[in-house]
């Protein structure tokens, strides 16, 4: 029997994926893929649609979420893997950060205003849809109004990390993101470490409850993702692995280019069933 084949780390349009949760199971299908894990950033409202997608596809959605975490002046990304997305407690917490990041886009179009590049909030929410508004969706309102080129230049030269026009918005600290992920059921990862370059925060987040650690990634091939195998071997930490595919949100469609097998998911859900076994019992 041919192995079965997961792409632990995918984004949908409910965050700053161009691809609809049925474009997801087409690319999964085509990319022969058994299980994908939609994990959109700070938003669990893809899951549900993909799940229905996904009926009859043979593919298994495994339900996910990238929060966005702020430790040490620094910003993390951190994946929760079988989180219980329905519950409204947990979706509450999300709408926190949601929230933030609208109000981020009033302030951001107004620096940019200053710039002499003219969008409004609208023109950004028109292109983000439903779910969480991302940065990538201020740039893709930039091309659409024709202020700049290429999608890198609205980073390189405005929206990216400290540039004229970059807002933060609120972010869970390591320990309250840890906390609402092991709540919720779920299995927190840290997701593609090489890109924070930070491998000392581990132990600290170990402390606070991480399981996990991204180690294949686009970003994260060959020695690299050696080296993140010795790392989570040497702190007891599970592996895991995905694309980050944004859809047409990168230089390509990345679904299904980083993939691990299927028994990487099945000790995730016995991880998952461990921590909801530990709460029954605190
Ligand atoms: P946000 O979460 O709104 O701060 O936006 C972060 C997203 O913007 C990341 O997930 C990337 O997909 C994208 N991004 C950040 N920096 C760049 C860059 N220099 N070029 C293209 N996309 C970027
Ligand atoms: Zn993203
Ligand atoms: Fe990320
Ligand atoms: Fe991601």
């Amino acid at each position: 029997m041919e192995e079965r084949l997961a792409d632990l780390h995918v984004h949908t349009f409910y965050s700053d994926s161009t691809f609809s949760p049925e474009e997801v199971i087409e690319k999964a299908k085509e990319m022969n893929l058994s299980a994908v894990a939609i994990c959109d950033h700070d938003c669990v409202d893809g899951i549900g649609p993909s799940i229905k997608a996904a009926e009859n596809s043979g593919i298994e959605i495994i339900p996910g979420v990238e929060l966005t975490v702020g430790m040490n002046d620094v910003e993390i990304h951190v994946l929760g893997y079988f989180v219980d997305w329905k519950a409204g407690w947990f979706k509450d917490r999300l709408k926190v950060i949601q929230d933030s990041r609208v109000e981020r886009i009033y302030k951001m179009t107004a620096l940019l205003k200053e710039q002499g590049i003219d969008i409004s909030p609208d023109d950004v929410f028109k292109i983000s849809g439903k779910g969480t508004v991302a940065r990538p969706h201020v740039a893709m309102a930039m091309l659409k109004a024709k202020k700049i080129r290429t999608l890198d230049e609205a980073f390189r030269l405005y929206i990216g990390d400290s540039k004229p026009c970059y807002v933060g918005h609120a972010r869970f600290s390591a320990q309250e993101a840890m906390e609402i992920i092991l709540k919720s059921g779920g299995v927190p990862v840290l997701a593609h470490p090489r890109v924070m370059g930070k491998d000392e925060f581990i132990p600290e987040l170990k402390k606070y409850g991480l399981r996990g650690i991204e180690v294949y990634h686009a970003d994260q091939k060959g020695a690299v993702a050696k080296k993140y195998l010795n790392i989570a071997e040497h702190f007891g930490l599970l592996a895991t692995g995905g694309s980050d595919c944004h859809g047409l949100g990168k230089s390509r469609i990345l679904m299904g280019t980083v993939t691990v097998p299927y028994s990487f998911v099945e000790k995730l859900k016995e991880e998952s069933l461990k921590i909801r076994n530990e709460r029954k019992t605190v």
